[in-house]
């Protein structure tokens, strides 16, 4: 075990690998590693390797195994969608051996969401065509992520011990299976301490709330911090846990108490305890 290895052991190693001929081709930025890394680092993951490949099968294959090689955790982002350059879910089946099934699961998700869609009038009709039916065929033994923002599910899969999760490129939707699935993985995952507290703003708009998140977590490495926005009868509030993992409990109390008092010092709002 090389030095830099022994003194993080303990500590979850994760890679990123993000999939897309746009983002090298210089089309696309590529924010969605730059805030996987952020909210990583937030809950004690360690970022050991960022890769980022065209939209090729033996590319994707290849990168995948040379992220497999340290990390316990490897996000991919991108190429889950509809179309036949989208072909993540085809590279990780071909690579490992794998087929690709249709999965009742994931099946039920891309329903829902087109029909969701349609009735939004953003598609115009809301049948499982073939292209659509392509996004519920994941990988032989893996799972669906729920994805309530757009089409793809999100799949998580394990191999060699390593667990694998590909999340589509569009960053809206990236987040929330990130937010939705991968954070409660990695929280249960932690053998550290946790301390969360819950608490409330009463605030309208989350989009002002967004910034300050990124501005606060930014200032407490090693906090975590989410939002959802709730409504009681007439009154708006959002509902904000803030959650630090660490080996001393005192340490990590501080610094979840620190942060919102900074939340309140930056909105100049009263955090109130959840009801
Ligand atoms: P879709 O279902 O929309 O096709 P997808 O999983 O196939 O989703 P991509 O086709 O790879 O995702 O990317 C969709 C869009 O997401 C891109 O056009 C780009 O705007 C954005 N995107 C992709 N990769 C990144 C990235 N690494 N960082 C930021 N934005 C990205
Ligand atoms: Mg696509």
């Amino acid at each position: 075990m090389t030095e830099s290895e022994e003194s993080s052991e303990g500590t979850l190693k994760a890679g990123i690998l993000a999939i897309g001929d746009e983002v090298l081709d210089g089309l696309v930025l590529d924010t969605n590693s730059n805030w996987i890394e952020i909210h990583l680092a937030s809950l004690g993951v360690e970022m050991n390797r960022l890769v980022s490949v065209r939209d090729n099968l033996v590319e994707i294959g290849r990168a995948l195994k040379f992220l497999m090689e340290t990390c316990d955790l490897v996000i991919t982002s991108g190429g889950l969608g509809p179309t036949h350059d989208d072909m993540t879910l085809k590279a990780v089946a071909q690579a490992f051996n794998r087929n690709l099934v249709e999965d009742q699961e994931a099946l039920s998700m891309v329903e829902r969401q087109y029909r969701d869609l349609y009735e939004r009038r953003i598609v115009n009709n809301p049948e499982i065509i073939e292209s659509r039916r392509k996004m519920a065929r994941i990988p032989e033994g893996s799972a669906a992520l729920n994805n309530t923002v757009g089409g793809a599910p999100g799949v998580m899969l394990e191999i060699d011990n390593v667990t694998i999760f590909c999340l589509p490129g569009v960053p809206s939707e990236l987040k929330m299976i990130f937010e939705g699935s991968i954070v409660p993985w990695i929280q249960k995952k932690g053998t550290s301490e946790f301390y969360e507290r819950i608490v409330e703003f009463k605030m309208r708009d989350e989009s002002v709330f967004a910034p300050i998140i990124d501005i606060v977590m930014k200032m407490h490495p090693g906090v975590y911090i989410k939002s959802m926005p709730r409504t009681y009868g007439t009154s708006h509030v959002l509902k904000v846990w803030v959650s630090s993992r660490g080996s001393d409990k005192e340490t990590i109390t501080r610094i979840v108490d620190s942060a919102i008092r900074s939340i309140c010092h930056e909105t100049g709002l009263e955090a109130e305890s959840e009801r």
